[in-house]
This record gives C-alpha cells, sequence and structure tokens, in this order.
C-alpha cells in the first residue's frame, strides 16, 4: 500500500476560501473581523509564524494588526496592551505569539486575554469549556488535525486512536476532541514503555513529540490514518516531521508531510476562530 498524500495546504486553501466568501457577507453587513498579534522579541522562527498568520488574514479579509515589542518589554507593559485589546471593539481575536521571554508569566499573559478574544484556545475558561465539551474556542493545531482526518473520509467513531505527546498545546487536547468524536483513545509520552505495542494497534496515530523520524514503518499498523505534528530543523537545515515519510508512506492509507500537513492547517482554524469570534462579539 502506499499511502495518500494529506495535503494540508489544499485542505487548507479550501477552508480560507470559505471562509473569504463568509468575511465578504459579513462585511456587508458592516462587521469586518479583526485579529491583532502580539509579539515580544526577536525569535526568528516567532517571525516567520507571525507572517504566515497576517498573509492568512489578508488572504480571507480579516484586518489584522501586528504590535511589535522589544524582548526588554516587561510584564506589566504587556498585559496592559492585552487590557486595552479587550477593550477595543474592533479587535476580535487576541494572539500572543509563545514562546514568551523567560521574565514574562505565559500563564499571566494567557489569562490576562478575555476569552471570548483568545483566538488561540488557550485561556482556562476555553479549555475547561472544551473538555466540558461546550461550544467554544478550540485550540488551532488540535483542530486542524481533527479537520484533517474527517476530510480523508475516515469514520473516526469506534476507531482506535494513538497520541504520541501530552503537551497542553497539541497532545492533551488532540487526545479529548479524538475522544469526543468517539474514538478510543490511547496516550503515549517520554515515560510510555514498549511504545510500538500501543502505536501497532492505531488506527489513527497522530504523532506530537518533536523528536525527528522517531517513528517509523515498524510502529505503524498497515492501514493507519497518520498526522505528523512534528516540526524538527535537522542539521542539514531542512524541516522534517517526527515520521520517517518515505517508509512509512509504503504502509500507512493517509500522510501528511512536513511541511505541508499540519501547519497551515493551524494558521487556518486561527482565522476560522477570529471570524467565530467576530461574530459571537458582534451578536451575528
Ligand atoms: P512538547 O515538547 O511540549 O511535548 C512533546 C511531547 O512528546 C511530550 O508530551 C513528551 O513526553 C513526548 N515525547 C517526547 N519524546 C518522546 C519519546 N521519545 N517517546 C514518546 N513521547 C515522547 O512539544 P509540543 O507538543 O509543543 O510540540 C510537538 C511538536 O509539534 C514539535 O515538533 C512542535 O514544533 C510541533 N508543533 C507543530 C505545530 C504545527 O502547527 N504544525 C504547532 C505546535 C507544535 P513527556 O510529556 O513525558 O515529556
Amino acid at each position: 500500500m502506499t499511502a495518500t498524500i494529506l495535503q494540508g495546504k489544499e485542505v487548507a486553501k479550501s477552508i480560507r476560501e470559505e471562509l473569504a466568501v463568509e468575511v465578504a457577507e459579513l462585511k456587508k453587513q458592516g462587521l469586518v473581523p479583526g485579529l491583532t498579534v502580539v509579539l515580544v522579541g526577536d525569535d526568528p522562527a516567532s517571525h516567520s509564524y507571525v507572517r504566515g498568520k497576517s498573509k492568512g488574514c489578508e488572504e480571507v479579509g480579516i484586518r489584522s494588526e501586528l504590535i511589535l515589542k522589544e524582548a526588554s518589554t516587561t510584564e506589566e507593559e504587556l498585559l496592559g496592551i492585552i487590557r486595552d485589546l479587550n477593550e477595543n471593539p474592533n479587535v476580535h481575536g487576541i494572539l500572543v505569539q509563545l514562546p514568551l521571554p523567560a521574565h514574562i508569566s505565559e500563564k499571566a499573559v494567557i489569562a490576562a486575554i478575555h476569552p471570548e478574544k483568545d483566538v488561540d484556545g488557550f485561556h482556562p475558561i476555553n479549555v475547561g469549556n472544551m473538555v466540558l465539551g461546550n461550544e467554544t474556542l478550540l485550540p488551532c493545531t488540535p483542530h486542524g488535525v481533527i479537520e484533517l482526518i474527517k476530510r480523508t473520509g475516515t469514520e473516526i467513531s469506534g476507531k482506535h486512536a494513538v497520541v504520541i505527546g501530552r503537551s497542553n498545546i497539541v497532545g492533551k487536547p488532540v487526545s479529548l476532541l479524538l475522544q469526543q468524536e468517539n474514538a478510543t483513545v490511547t496516550m503515549c509520552h517520554s515515560r510510555t514503555q514498549n511504545l510500538e505495542e500501543f502505536t501497532t494497534k492505531a488506527d489513527i496515530l497522530v504523532v506530537a513529540t518533536g523528536r525527528a523520524h522517531m517513528i517509523g514503518k515498524e510502529h505503524v499498523k498497515p492501514g493507519a490514518v497518520v498526522i505528523d505534528v512534528g516540526v524538527n530543523r535537522i542539521d542539514s537545515g531542512k524541516l522534517v516531521g517526527d515520521v520517517k515519510f518515505d517508509e512509512v508512506q509504503e504502509i500507512a492509507s493517509f500522510l501528511t508531510p512536513v511541511p505541508g500537513g499540519v501547519g497551515p492547517m493551524t494558521i487556518t482554524m486561527l482565522l476560522k476562530n477570529t471570524v467565530v469570534a467576530a461574530r459571537k462579539q458582534a451578536q451575528l
């Protein structure tokens, strides 16, 4: 079997086209969805992610604003910026690019964002609502992963899904959302013993470890849907996933590439959250 390559880029493009139509409609009703991204410091990867987000906004017609602050910005200053954005009716989504410089508490900053403007889906209230299965702003990467799996036509209900990684931003929420889609979910992490024993039983395997090429074909059940969330820069400068693409492609039914798989979906879900947040705030 050779896997069908799940081109997140293509899926993202079609969702963005749908969003562009929706935004044009909202504009006719006088509502221009607005996203403000706050970036503190000069981490090159963060700057590159933020550029991708602005470009995405432009594509679908969302008004975007970037607030750039020096790495020496204090927590108090940043909290002040967030307070102003919370009160600004033209700003429907606030995203503070992580990681923040070490002297600023990410926890305090995330908690300061109004939950209705928290388009990253990281605020404890939104996380709580997600756990409860209430309608809420979902975290972008996990939401993108679920959308990608659905686009394969795979019925998630009743399947055995294995998630490797248990971070708050990827592994944990992915496992929760898969469970809400009625999958039977196994979570693996760095202390899991005999990883293969679990992964070879997975109909759906989601890998989010940040360990380049750690999953080979010996880990994968023939015919599995494999979603590679990892983004790792190797010595050659190339970006690779957590999965050995060439090998796993031989036995999986669907496989995401890196780059071009989960990444474009993450930004697209951010755009979607901004539109959802704008509608909710305008009570449309
Ligand atoms: P974290 O480092 O926060 O978490 C990694 C998880 O993987 C941890 O739970 C860790 O276990 C587990 N892990 C590490 N090594 C192993 C191992 N050898 N066997 C089993 N489990 C292991 O990373 P993130 O969740 O933030 O990100 C994961 C990857 O996804 C990264 O490459 C990141 O760049 C990428 N990413 C991509 C995004 C996209 O849009 N494409 C968005 C966000 C992240 P333990 O808890 O025990 O330490």
